[in-house]
């Protein structure tokens, strides 16, 4: 049973979706803008988690993920430029032809990261008569008004408005102030107030403009998202994510308008990760501190690597990112698949294996516990590592049976269902990977090494270097191969 913590609850709750083993949940998606930073994907990265642990529960899920092509201002309120309409100033391009090129590569990098496909994603752009028809909805029920830059949702005529932050009015009022970095929309009744439409600013303006009966323009970023949701999951579904920079704004509008058409409750719910930070300071294209999945594959970097690194901090804590963790994890990544390898050379009978195999039953189950436990990867690893570690101390001296090994692959792949390493590929292609000469090198050092046979650890290490160009170092961590 599946224990998540729920935004909207503000407090962990026992996952029950509306009907049976069927789980609807949304994410919002990329602003395709420019290329998205390892900081976006440590949410979309949270989010496969969380839907590779329900599918290991036995659900089946529908998941809708969104392009955002147009409409998000450059600040989450009501501030500033479209993101996409000013990157396409700047690359002298049309807007459609900057979401097309970076949508395209947000596809490769989701596939290179092993993030789950969702079964829809769809386009904001392909769905403003759905936008306009909501906009028609909350009009006839007078939740609009007009201002000078667009229409706008009268927040005050919702009593619940907020409710996902738990800020007060005052508090969110501030937090909006504080946010004022480029101009502040004219005409606003409440500070809270969002636009649902925003009007074309200039005749020139002819890119990403709709007719509508309020005059042409665009929509708000908000509505993009309660459009698309309720279109494919229905007026009330299981979850919505995002990263936690989404609540007060982005995720509170969703609800109002969302709620304030259909009268219902809008999701169930509300997952949010926490940020990816370097030095302390979120990871954002504004703060010039951005790494993508390609920088880091450039410096020599697997996505694998980068996969663990995300998922390795628990998601609703920040996780600073540093690139000598990077190389820490990368080398603990290499481990994971040597180790994968090593299973599949083991052809002893072994002589634990009764014993054995109710410890690997106990870290599997702990690492379950642990993952059902609001996704706590972090202690989910550590069981793994223990079950790595107790099966490497029994392969060096020779009682870790075939059958042993086969059991801890087994567990192994099980685990790799949730983390996404690929360590199948691994295990099933342990011969082309690494000669079994080199892994019965690799095995013999370890050996020396711990009966503290220095100098013929060193003899073999130095050979494992010339015939296979195989690196060993002994590092606090243990043994680290390149
Ligand atoms: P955006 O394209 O700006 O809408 O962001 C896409 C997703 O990435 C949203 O769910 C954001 O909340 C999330 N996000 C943005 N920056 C970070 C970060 N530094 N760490 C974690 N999540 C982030
Ligand atoms: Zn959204």
């Amino acid at each position: 049973m599946l224990t998540l913590y729920n935004t909207l609850a503000h407090k962990k709750q026992k996952f029950n979706p509306i009907s049976g083993k069927q789980v609807n949940m949304y994410s919002c998606g990329p602003t395709v803008y420019s290329v998205a930073h390892i900081g976006n994907f440590r949410a979309y990265l949270a989010q496969d988690i969380l839907k590779r642990a329900l599918l290991h529960e036995g659900y089946i899920i529908k998941h809708v993920m969104n392009i955002t092509d147009v409409g998000h201002l450059v600040g989450d309120a009501n501030l500033g430029e479209d993101k996409i309409k000013l990157a396409a100033e700047k690359e002298h391009k049309t807007a459609r032809d900057v979401a097309n090129f970076y949508t395209k590569i947000f596809l490769k990098d989701m596939k290179l990261f092993c993030i789950i496909e969702p079964e829809r994603m769809p386009k904001a752009t392909d769905h403003i008569p759905e936008m306009l028809a909501l906009i028609q909805s909350l009009d006839d029920k007078q939740y609009l008004y007009t201002a000078e830059t667009g229409i706008y949702f009268d927040t005050s005529r919702l009593k619940d408005y907020g409710k996902l932050s738990k800020m007060t009015f005052a508090k969110l009022s501030r937090y909006l102030k504080a946010g004022v970095r480029v101009e502040r929309a004219s005409g606003l009744k409440n500070i809270t107030d969002f636009a649902v439409w925003r009007f074309r600013k200039r005749e020139s303006e002819s890119d990403m403009i709709w007719d509508s009966q309020w005059g042409q323009g665009f929509p708000g970023w908000h509505i993009e998202c309660s459009a698309m949701s309720l279109k494919y999951l229905g007026n009330t579904f299981d979850i919505h994510c995002g990263g936690i920079d989404h609540i007060p704004i982005h995720h509170t509008n969703e609800i109002a308008q969302s709620e304030a058409v259909t009268g219902q409750q809008f999701v169930n719910y509300w997952f949010h990760n926490n940020f990816l930070t370097v030095d302390g300071m979120k990871m954002a294209k504004s703060l010039r501190n951005i790494y993508s999945l390609g920088d880091l594959m450039e410096k020599g970097f697997k996505p694998a690597d980068v996969r663990y690194m995300l998922i390795s901090g628990h998601y609703r804590k920040k996780l600073n990112f540093t690139i000598e963790a990077l190389e820490n994890v990368s080398n603990t990544v290499r481990g994971i698949y040597l180790f994968m390898q090593r299973l599949k050379e083991i052809k002893g009978k072994g002589d634990g294996t009764r014993e054995f195999a109710k410890k690997v039953s106990a870290a599997q189950k702990g690492f379950f516990r642990a993952i059902n436990n609001d996704l706590n990867v972090p202690a989910a690893l550590s069981y793994m590592h223990l079950l790595v570690s107790e099966a490497n101390k029994r392969s060096y001296v020779g009682s870790l049976g075939a059958k042993d090994a086969k059991l801890v692959a087994k567990v192994m792949l099980d685990f790799d269902s949730i983390l996404g390493l690929g360590l199948e590929e691994h295990y099933l292609n342990a011969q082309k990977k690494i000669p079994p000469e080199a892994m019965r090198l690799i095995d013999e050092r370890e050996a020396a090494r711990r009966s503290k046979e220095f100098k013929h650890a060193d003899s073999i290490r130095a050979e494992l270097k010339e015939k296979f160009g195989i690196t060993i170092e002994d590092t606090k961590d243990g043994v680290k191969w390149h």
